[in-house]
């Protein structure tokens, strides 16, 4: 019956065989979770990434604590008993705030951003997490919070160390650079989860600027080589007994959902319209196709060519 209901387009998501695979949504605002509804018809497990830009956006000044406790606790009540894992502001030379004062620079995806704003700024960061620890308390909700552009275990752990300064008890960081990719393992030694994020894990993988529409066969999330770092970064989280999700733009695709549930992918967030199709495609493969497609993929020499293998190995 369970299985019926996956196919009737409801419930959780889960393979065919039924090993569940965590469908989570990726949100910039308690808005953005109106159609998301019931947890038994939508089977939506929670919210995987809450991107918090919006709120420094187009600003003058930084918003204050009172504020943005408002606006987080806003979206923690609209989740309910559903875990939200809040990404802390990813602003900086690429998406450039006034109020941060900081410098132009010639490669902004490669200068100050994510995390490395709180290098120079680190009060914005700290009147971040004490906003969403108010409003966890506040609303009694799970909150998990998790730091953007994240890439040595040390900044894991100083990042890790100052979210639980603030009380927040359930902390990661993405995996956004090659560098964490790699360490994964290194990381999980002191953050509670993983979480990656393709977009950008793409653009540093293959070098390729992710607001560049010319190399599209590069920047693409089925390059082999972006699928290993994510088998690799599954991989740890699986040795430490930690949850590794993905939340880029891929974990909506629902061709690559079983293969990266196949990688050992455990949690998928994804824009919330991505929900149903992606459920579909998991109810159609076991747990053996999928790790049939995850290598096949692998195997593969580039990112046409790993699609095709996956579809041929389902
Ligand atoms: C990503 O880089 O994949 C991600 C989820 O973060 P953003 O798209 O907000 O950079
Ligand atoms: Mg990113």
């Amino acid at each position: 019956a369970a299985l019926r209901q996956d196919a009737d387009g409801r419930g959780p998501g889960r393979t065919a065989d039924g090993r569940p695979v965590d469908l989570l949504v990726n949100i910039g605002s308690a808005a953005d979770l109106a159609g998301v509804g019931p947890v038994e018809v939508s089977g939506v497990a929670g919210v995987g990434l809450f991107r918090t830009e919006f709120l420094f956006l187009d600003r003058e000044k930084e918003p204050t604590f009172d504020e943005q406790a408002r606006a987080y606790a806003e979206v923690f009540r609209a989740a309910g008993e559903r875990p939200v894992v809040v990404r802390t502001l990813d602003a900086g030379a690429d998406k450039p705030l006034p109020f941060l004062g900081l410098p132009d620079e010639p490669n902004p995806a490669l200068g100050v951003r994510g995390l490395r704003v709180a290098r120079l700024r680190p009060e914005t960061l700290d009147v971040q997490l004490a906003a969403i620890a108010e409003a966890a308390v506040q609303t009694g909700a799970q909150v998990h919070v998790m730091a953007p552009m994240v890439a040595t275990a040390r900044e894991a752990a100083e990042f890790v160390d100052r979210a639980r300064g603030h009380g927040l008890g359930n902390v990661g960081v993405m995996v956004e650079v090659p560098a964490a990719a790699l360490r994964a393992g290194r990381l999980l030694e002191v953050a509670d989860f993983l979480s990656i994020g393709t977009n950008d894990l793409a653009q540093y993988t293959l070098a390729v600027d992710r607001q560049n529409g010319d190399l599209p066969d590069l920047l693409d999330p089925w390059q082999p080589a972006l699928l290993q770092l994510i088998a690799q970064c599954a991989e740890a989280g699986r040795a430490r007994g930690k949850p590794v999700s993905v939340c880029g733009e891929a974990a909506g695709d629902p061709l690559l959902a079983p293969v990266l549930a196949g990688l050992g992918i455990d949690k998928l967030s994804m824009a919330p319209r991505g929900v149903a199709a992606v459920r579909a495609a998991l109810a159609e493969h076991d747990m053996a196709a999928c790790r049939r497609m995850a290598d096949a993929a692998l195997d593969a020499d580039d990112a046409a060519g790993a699609r095709t293998a996956a579809l041929a190995a389902r």
